[in-house]
This record gives C-alpha cells, sequence and structure tokens, in this order.
C-alpha cells in the first residue's frame, strides 16, 4: 500500500465514514472523501487538512446512479481506477419512527440499493494488484440473519437468504419489495419480519446478503485480478445517528472497516466482522 493506492469512501463527511477516511490517510493512501452534501463535505476535508492529511474531496449521492456513474468516472479519469471502496453511507430513523413508507423507502434505497449501486459502477475500475482489491460493506449485526435480536422469525422469509449457493439478487430484491410492499399496505407487524428497527435491519440484511453474493461472484477473478469483499459491524457507537450513544467512539467504530480494507490474508471474501474478528450472518 502506498499513496499510488486509492480509496474512495461513502457518506464520509461525518461520524464512522469520516474516522475510515481519516484513518485510510494515516496508512499513507490517497483517500477520496464522498459526502452527499457538497459544503459539509468540503467542511470535513479542511478539518483533515488542517491535520496535515491530503485528502481529496468529491460530491457524491449513493441514491442517484447518475452521481455515482459521474463519480465513477470521474475517479476513472484522475486515477484510472479504484484499489479500494467503503460502503459507509447509511440512514436510519428508527429511533424516531418505525417503518413510515417514506423512511422504509430511504433506508433502504440508501442503505442497501445505494450499496448496490456503488458496487456496480466501481468494481469495473477495480485496479489489478498483488494484494487484491478491497470492498468494505460498513453494515449492522441488527442485520443478521440469526442474530439473538432482530431475527426475521418467518423462515420461509429467511430460508432463501440463508444459503449462498442458491441466493441470487432476485431473491434479495424480492425479499426486501416484499417487506415495502406490507409497509405500504400495513401488513408488515405480521408479516415476520423483525418487530423493531425493521426497515433499517431488512436494510442490512440486504447488504449482508448482497456482500455474500458478490464474494462469490468475484471469486472466479484470476490471480492479480482479485476483489476481496466483507461486510462488518462497528458496534454501538456514538454518532448522530445513535444520538450520540453507544459505548464507543466513531474512532473505534471506524477500526474493523479499515483493517478488513488491508487485511493481509487473501482468503478472506464474502465475510462478516466486528471487533475484528469473524461473526455469523
Ligand atoms: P452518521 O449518521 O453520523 O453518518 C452517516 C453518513 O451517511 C453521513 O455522512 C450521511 O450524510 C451519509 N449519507 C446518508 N445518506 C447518504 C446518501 N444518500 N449518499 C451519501 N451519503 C449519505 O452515522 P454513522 O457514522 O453512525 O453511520 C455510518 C455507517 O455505520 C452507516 O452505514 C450505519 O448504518 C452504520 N452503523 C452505525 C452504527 C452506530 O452505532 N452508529 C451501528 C451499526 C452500523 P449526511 O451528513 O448528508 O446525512
Amino acid at each position: 500500500w502506498s499513496s499510488e493506492t486509492v480509496a474512495l469512501v461513502t457518506g464520509a463527511n461525518r461520524g464512522i465514514g469520516f474516522e475510515i477516511a481519516r484513518q485510510l490517510l494515516l496508512q499513507g493512501v490517497t483517500v477520496i472523501l464522498t459526502s452527499r452534501g457538497t459544503e459539509v463535505g468540503e467542511a470535513a476535508a479542511k478539518v483533515l487538512w488542517e491535520t496535515g492529511l491530503k485528502v481529496v474531496f468529491r460530491q457524491l449521492d449513493v441514491t442517484s446512479t447518475s452521481s455515482v456513474q459521474t463519480c465513477a468516472d470521474w475517479v476513472q479519469q484522475n486515477y484510472g481506477g479504484l484499489d479500494i471502496l467503503i460502503n459507509n453511507a447509511g440512514v436510519n430513523f428508527n429511533a424516531s419512527s418505525e417503518n413510515s413508507v417514506e423512511f422504509a423507502e430511504q433506508v433502504i434505497a440508501t442503505n442497501y440499493i445505494g450499496t448496490k449501486n456503488m458496487i456496480k459502477a466501481l468494481t469495473p475500475l477495480m485496479r489489478p494488484s498483488a494484494a487484491g482489491a478491497r470492498i468494505v460493506n460498513v453494515s449492522s449485526r441488527l442485520g443478521r440473519l440469526n442474530g439473538r435480536r432482530n431475527r426475521i422469525g418467518d423462515v420461509s422469509l429467511r430460508e432463501p437468504l440463508e444459503c449462498v449457493d442458491s441466493l441470487t439478487e432476485e431473491v434479495i430484491d424480492r425479499t426486501v419489495d416484499a417487506f415495502l410492499e406490507q409497509v405500504k399496505d400495513g401488513s408488515w407487524a405480521t408479516g415476520g419480519w423483525p418487530q423493531t428497527f425493521t426497515d433499517y435491519s431488512i436494510s442490512k440484511l440486504a447488504v449482508n446478503a448482497y456482500t455474500r453474493l458478490m464474494a462469490e461472484k468475484l471469486s472466479d477473478r484470476p490471480e492479480g485480478k482479485k476483489i476481496y469483499i466483507n461486510c462488518c459491524c462497528p458496534g454501538w457507537v456514538k454518532t448522530a445517528m445513535t444520538g450520540w450513544e453507544g459505548n464507543i467512539s466513531a474512532e473505534e467504530g471506524a477500526d474493523t472497516a479499515v483493517w478488513l480494507a488491508f487485511l493481509p490474508d487473501q482468503s478472506v471474501s464474502g465475510k462478516f466482522f466486528a471487533e475484528r474478528r469473524e461473526i455469523n450472518f
């Protein structure tokens, strides 16, 4: 890894994403800090510049396919490709509201579809290297299929997502769409979905499933052109998303994502991590 290594972080104007960008910069790589708001993104970049960290800012809204494509084209033109992609941007409204149609749609569009938009547009740009290019998706333990909290109760909804061999993008999309339909017709509460943090949990469950699917799809790339993709839970972090509650700082919350970006073990792809340890999906 060197200043020739190019990393891009989404939702990096604040919170965990900002810290991921800062910690990547401390490793000496080139970092593109992206944010949907130009003013807040430039302000965040200025904070880093003032500490001597020469970050590059670029506006990017992950829910807009045109914004994502414009950013991908710009990365290609300016850097000739990308080595590390960190999909961190996310929203959560469950602290104040449980699955209104508007919020559920926004949560799925940002956390799941936004992550997918980025992977689809940026994967073709990922450069060949001996270490392998890296994608890290910042997810959540709330999206675990078999977690103690917030498990999907309905086996018919859960089972298709469990087996990576039969997993397809259509299966994941169908699950998410079924949930959104039930939010719209008001029947989600009896649909077998998690009862709390529902839309957020489903968005992250979809991110996790998509991580496994992409790892499988990317696994047959030849030596020297490998792309490793994993997801992680940052822990319960004191950021705007949690109303500054939580038990760790954004600096600590960023740690596993950055560690995954540089993980020397090249057999690791399609896995879920927290506190630098593999955990179950
Ligand atoms: P913050 O709310 O502090 O940061 C979220 C970031 O995502 C902000 O920069 C926000 O931009 C950005 N964002 C939202 N929508 C978009 C969009 N459409 N396009 C681009 N950027 C967008 O939260 P955290 O730092 O806590 O969260 C970071 C990640 O960690 C999220 O994916 C979250 O789900 C995950 N996570 C967080 C946990 C925690 O305890 N904090 C626990 C588990 C997972 P803006 O400032 O414009 O809103």
